[in-house]
């Protein structure tokens, strides 16, 4: 018999990091509770001052959230369980509370131009497991986006596909175009019927051709799923493409990237068969309680994208173009397609070959106090590592900079990139440049 997860083919704890996190562990051991509280409040402290006052997070997957939003999800609602439809909850005496759930529908819903949203999904790798489930069988094949096109680790074997037993091929993608190939799409799909066709992955450098995937999809009889766990918050604002007028049947989120809310997911179609089975999926199949108190941090978010999306996305954008222009000014690498420019979105990539691959050079301008990522991009690949560095502008634009501040962003980088600055000489520069964006724009 095989087991369900194959431990084999992934190592647990490298042995260098378990020795440290055991040495950790032994000290925090010996504290008594009031220590181990007082630790507790000095890590996120700590945290706090580091990365929200002291960093450029120019990390892809995060965004700084409205305080009033943050406040919400210390109410006492996020610890009640609320199962069923308002007005008819299992719980007794949610009469309030589940008028929130109508609340959020109707924002979001409204946000989206979408006619039915499922908001009760912790995270958007369970939004993509509510689509599995809605769409397929364990066994049944599904078309995504490969890891180095940026193609998410949930909507393949290691994840949240592979778990619930989705057998998994590549959608084929045209790396100079950094778009879907649509010719090698439709064999593909005509060759092996998926049931499903994943469309994007964890960078969107520009819009994919949703329609063309829709057709080939038709032509099969497969469900397009729209995973714009990065996009949602731009999408939302009306200032990248709209998958679901654009023909994809769901539409996948997270809630806390571009969208700038908590940490949660939704699941988003306009056909009603659809959301009926989705419905069914979140309750009474995968949901016991659910965070109201996210629901409801959720709402407050979603009405920052309603009133201030299109100026935030719009800058997102700017700002994005602005620091790719600038890098690359400044003799920085960085990824561009003919014709259609550096980037149409918050993100920017830049090709890592000669910082020895995405993570050792993101490590480089950590020590900067510059926050980025490695992604697999199309290229030339880097042994045992990603052979890129991912951008993401969404905090820092949320944080009040501009393209102007973007050239002061590139110079500081392009230092540890190609100028060989030791990155801690550039970390008081960045500092001192942090100081100057320490209150939060496109809140209400
Ligand atoms: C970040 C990401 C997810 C996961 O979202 P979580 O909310 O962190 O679970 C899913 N899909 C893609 C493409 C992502 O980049």
């Amino acid at each position: 018999m095989t087991a369900p997860v194959d431990t084999a083919a992934r190592p647990w704890v490298p042995g260098p990091l378990e020795t440290a996190i055991q040495e950790r562990a032994a000290t925090y051991r010996t504290l008594d509770a009031n220590a181990v509280e007082a630790e507790v409040h000095r890590l996120l402290d700590d945290h706090e001052r580091y990365m929200d006052h002291e960093c450029l997070s120019l990390y892809a997957g995060t965004n700084v959230m409205n305080p009033r939003a943050v406040r919400l999800l210390a109410t006492s609602v996020g610890s009640r369980p609320s199962l069923g439809y308002p007005g008819d909850k299992y719980e007794m005496g949610m009469q309030y509370a589940e008028q929130l759930e109508i609340l959020a529908a109707e924002v979001l819903k409204d946000l989206f131009h979408a006619r039915y949203v499922e908001y009760r999904v912790g995270s958007g790798s369970l939004a993509n497991l509510y689509a599995y489930m809605v769409c397929a069988r364990p066994g049944d094949l599904m078309l995504a986006f490969p890891p180095e096109a940026a193609g998410h680790v949930g909507h393949h074997e290691g994840g949240a596909a592979g778990l619930y037993g989705l057998d998994v091929r590549t959608v084929p993608f045209d790396g100079r175009r950094m778009a879907v190939d649509l010719d090698g799409l439709a064999r593909e799909a005509r060759a092996l019927k998926p049931k499903i066709i994943m469309v994007a992955g964890s960078m969107c450098l520009f819009p994919y051709d949703v329609p063309a995937v829709r057709e080939i999809a038709d032509e099969v009889g497969a469900y397009v799923v729209y995973d714009a766990a990065h996009m949602s918050g731009l999408i939302a604002s009306g200032a990248f493409q709209q998958p679901l007028a654009e023909g994809a049947h769901l539409l996948t989120c997270s809630t806390y990237k571009s969208f700038g809310g908590p940490p949660s997911g939704l699941v988003l179609t306009n056909d009603a068969d659809l959301a009926q089975r989705l419905e069914y999926v979140a309750y009474p199949g995968m949901t016991a309680n659910f965070d109201l108190s996210k629901t409801a941090a959720l709402i407050v978010a979603a009405l920052d994208l309603r009133e201030h999306g299109p100026a935030y996305a719009q800058m997102c954008i700017d700002n994005a173009v602005a620091l790719a222009t600038a890098l690359d000014a400044q003799g920085v690498p960085v990824y561009h397609v003919e014709g259609r420019g550096f980037t149409a979105s918050q993100h920017v990539g830049l090709p890592a070959q000669r910082y020895g691959g995405g993570t050792p050079g993101s490590r480089l301008l950590e020590r900067a106090n510059i926050l980025v990522s490695g992604i697999g991009l199309p290229g030339p690949e880097c042994p045992n590592d990603f052979n890129a560095i991912r951008i993401g502008t969404q905090e820092v634009t949320r944080w009040g900079m501009t393209p102007d501040s973007m050239a002061e962003v590139a110079k500081l980088m392009a230092r540890v990139l190609v100028g060989g600055d030791d990155p801690t000489a550039v970390r008081e520069a960045v500092i001192a440049l942090r100081r100057d964006y320490q209150t939060l724009h496109y809140i209400r």
